[in-house]
């Protein structure tokens, strides 16, 4: 049966726009070759850039192309010098966060032998687990607001039994879903500092009560330094790690450095009707308009767009191209022809995306 998916599209700012073209190609040459499904493509515009053209950063259009999409494509969004008036940063990708209630940030590390990795990898050993990091709440929860007089500073850290347990419950069934595909070891680590903070003790509750309706799956606990250690010394070990904002924030940028840098680190930001896929880095305004961006972070987001479609409306044929397009860019990595000048190549954007392409059509 041939199935119509609708999806949102954010060409952002900077590098943003220059790796969604070649991105968007890609994605419409592997649904044109299969019957079984479409995408039909919906620009949303949004911005920094929009923001200086209109005087709107996130028009109310934008929200609703979001809001109705069986996905939501994004960029990079945001500039250095186009800000409010208040000084604030223009960020509708953390907007969009809120309003679609996307709590689970979702990282992928993956390095297979022969990929780029700071790491030297044991001889048949493999990096593949996935981050989890909460992405509504947390120590980030008073963004901003903090409290600040001349003697001191104060954050909150905000954990809430109710979003523990949607993150907990996605983060069972993701490990549930790897296992499943032969992918992962079927384990969950909550990764937490439970032994100093009681905010994270009592996190670390509601993960235990979301372990034991899963006897089928491992489940252990980890401190965040710890794991910190043991993503440098033995990150093979790993298959879902879940955590609070700011602990998520950090190790997620040290999980791209395992994968050789942000041009590789795809992410997704999923909630329970709604979910936004876009690469770690940010519009990278240094090497805009110049045609050298790296698309490979934002083409494997779109994999894994194509995967969570597929796993969501159980429809294979989106799963297993998005799992084509994931091993299409690790091929061609691997392969270190046609790199962007972040990996230590010579490729401009264009060229790096046309030999996924190929890659994928051979
Ligand atoms: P944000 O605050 O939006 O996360 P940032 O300040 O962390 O942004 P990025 O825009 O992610 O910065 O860029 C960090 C560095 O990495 C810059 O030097 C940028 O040129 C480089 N960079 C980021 N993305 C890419 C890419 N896709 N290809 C090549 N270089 C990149
Ligand atoms: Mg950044």
């Amino acid at each position: 049966m041939n199935k119509m998916y609708d999806v949102a599209v954010f060409h952002g700012d900077g590098i943003g726009p220059e790796i969604m073209t070649p991105t968007l190609e890609i994605l419409r040459q592997l649904s044109g070759n299969n019957p079984s499904y479409e995408l039909a493509f919906t620009d949303a515009p949004a911005g920094a850039g929009h923001y200086a053209k209109t005087g709107e950063s996130f028009p109310a259009g934008s929200l609703e192309t979001a809001r109705n999409a069986d996905a939501i494509l994004l960029s990079a969004m945001g500039l250095p010098d186009v800000r409010y008036p208040d000084g604030t940063e223009i960020s509708p990708q953390i907007d969009l966060r809120k309003k679609l209630g996307l709590f689970a940030g979702v990282r992928p590390v993956k390095v297979s032998s022969g990929q780029m990795t700071p790491l030297a990898l044991p001889p048949g050993k493999e990096i593949d687990f996935v981050l989890i990091r909460e992405s509504t709440e947390g120590l980030f929860f008073t963004q901003g607001a903090g409290e600040v007089t001349e003697h001191e500073a104060r954050e909150t850290l905000l954990i809430t039994r109710e979003v523990s347990e949607k993150l907990f419950r996605f983060a069972f069934e993701l490990a549930k879903n790897r296992k499943a595909s032969g992918r992962g070891q079927g384990r969950v680590t909550c990764v937490d500092k439970a032994n100093v903070f009681r905010a994270f003790a009592f996190f670390r509750s509601i993960f235990d009560v979301e372990a034991a309706r899963h006897p089928d799956l491992k489940a252990d606990h980890a401190y965040v330094d710890a794991t910190a250690l043991w993503m440098v010394q033995k990150p093979w070990e790993f298959d879902v790690l879940v955590t609070e904002n700011m602990f998520g924030d950090i190790l997620s940028d040290l999980g791209a450095g395992l994968m050789g840098g942000l041009g590789l680190a795809p992410s997704a930001d999923i909630g329970l009707n709604h979910a936004v896929f876009q690469p770690c880095h940010g519009s990278a305004p240094d090497i805009a308009g110049r045609g050298i961006a790296n698309p490979f972070a934002m083409i494997l987001s779109a994999a894994m767009m194509l995967e969570w479609l597929g796993l969501i409306h159980d429809h294979t044929g989106l799963s297993n191209d998005g799992e084509r397009l994931r091993e299409a860019v690790e091929e061609v990595t691997a392969n270190g022809q046609n790199l962007t000048r972040d990996l230590g190549g010579t490729a401009g954007t264009q060229d790096a995306a046309s030999s996924v392409l190929e890659a994928l059509l051979a």
